[in-house]
């Protein structure tokens, strides 16, 4: 029986992984945390009956302590790091829609559990740190984001000089044949492809999540720059690509459905029989692949100029994106005014090498000169 704690059991990932585990014989839950979900979180609690439960937000603790009388219950980011230490899990899955989770992941990682990782957001900032630590503790760290998934299961451990390139896949999100001036926020959460949180939702639509992607590559795959490429594939089906120095490609096919690469990050290197539907390609027909816009999808040069800098500033454009995303969702901000505000905040910054506690204070810094640039705006 191996046991799983989830981190961000509530949020889209949280419940495909939920369903995931149901399916899978030897695959049981022993914990779960959210960030304020408190209602549903009880309710998977009695359905799942996990030992422990964690909520980051401690408003609600106090809900929880008289709903669920036979689990632990922890709060607060100590909370999901006493959780780790007490836990016998093997795996983690970390799914918050943002990096909260840093101190309690680097925990599981000092434990030796297998971290099936979908908060992309982990890696843009704190990528170094987090993957030395993977290297230090011999432990696995497997990517729930389907187009890092492709990748991992493509390169099944192959030596890094054998890759020519990697080239991560993207839907285009609403816009792709679409100007963005003056686009509203029911088209943006309006993904064509994939049903997922508002946070990613917003990330596509601007591509910024591709940005995000590309640095959580390099850092997963050990590339640099010039070896992570991109390319528009609006049928979502091919979830990327890796093209080896022999002049041979190999994608991971799939219908667009996360609970497969979640189920990968559990079972890896196993396949198991999973809940998805099956690939009819000849219905299918027709892949295609175009070169992104990279005047329109502003974001994209971002990350990469992020990426080159390095040391703290990703974690900058980490920050400045959560910020310039949650100023559009409360309709402070332009849908294209996103990446300008985010190129701003990144001119403002001089980039400096830290740990943990330095890449967090950049990343709220960023989150400040946002919120400071649209106040001064408005
Ligand atoms: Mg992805």
């Amino acid at each position: 029986m191996k046991n799983i704690v989830v981190f961000g059991s509530t949020g889209s990932i949280g419940k495909n992984t939920l369903e995931v585990i149901k399916n899978l014989p030897n695959y049981r839950i022993t914990g779960l945390a959210t960030f304020s979900n408190y209602k549903l979180l009880v309710n998977q609690a009695r359905t799942f009956k996990p030992k422990y439960v964690a909520i980051y937000n401690a408003k609600y603790y106090t809900h929880l302590k008289g709903d669920l009388n036979k689990t632990r219950i922890f709060c607060g980011e100590n909370g999901l790091i006493e959780m780790i230490k007490n836990t016998d899990a093997e795996i983690l899955v970390a799914a918050f829609a943002s990096a909260v989770g840093i101190k309690a992941i680097i925990e599981a990682i000092k434990k030796k559990m297998r971290i099936a990782l979908a908060t992309k957001e982990i890696l843009v900032s704190f990528g170094e740190i987090v993957m030395k630590l993977v290297k230090e503790y011999k432990t696995e760290l497997i990517p729930i984001d389907s187009e890092h998934s492709a990748i991992y299961q493509c390169l099944e451990g192959r030596d890094v000089n054998e890759i020519q390139a990697i080239i991560l896949t993207a839907s285009g999100g609403p816009f792709l044949n679409k100007p963005i001036e003056n686009v509203k926020k029911i088209d943006v959460l309006n993904h064509p492809i994939w049903n997922m949180g508002k946070k990613i939702t917003v990330d596509s639509a601007t591509m910024m999540n591709k940005g995000l992607e590309i640095i959580e590559a390099h850092h997963l795959f050990g590339l640099p720059p010039e070896k992570i490429k991109v390319l528009i594939h609006p049928e979502a089906i091919c979830h990327s690509l890796v093209q080896f120095v022999d002049g041979s490609f190999l994608a991971q096919l799939s219908v667009p459905d996360m609970r497969l690469p979640i189920q990968y990050a559990l079972t890896a290197p196993k396949r198991m029989v999973s809940l998805i539907k099956n690939l009819n390609l000849s219905r299918v027909r027709q892949l295609n692949f175009q070169s992104p816009d990279f005047k329109k999808f502003a974001g994209l040069k971002l990350a990469y100029d992020a990426l080159k800098i390095g040391r703290s500033m990703p974690a900058v454009l980490n920050g400045a994106n959560e910020e310039a995303v949650r100023q559009f969702l409360a309709d402070r901000l332009k849908f294209s005014d996103i990446p300008k505000v985010i190129k701003k905040t990144m001119n403002a910054h001089q980039a400096f090498q830290g740990g943990i506690e330095d890449y967090l204070w950049a990343e709220n810094w960023a989150r400040q000169f946002v919120r400071k640039i649209i106040e001064e705006v408005s």
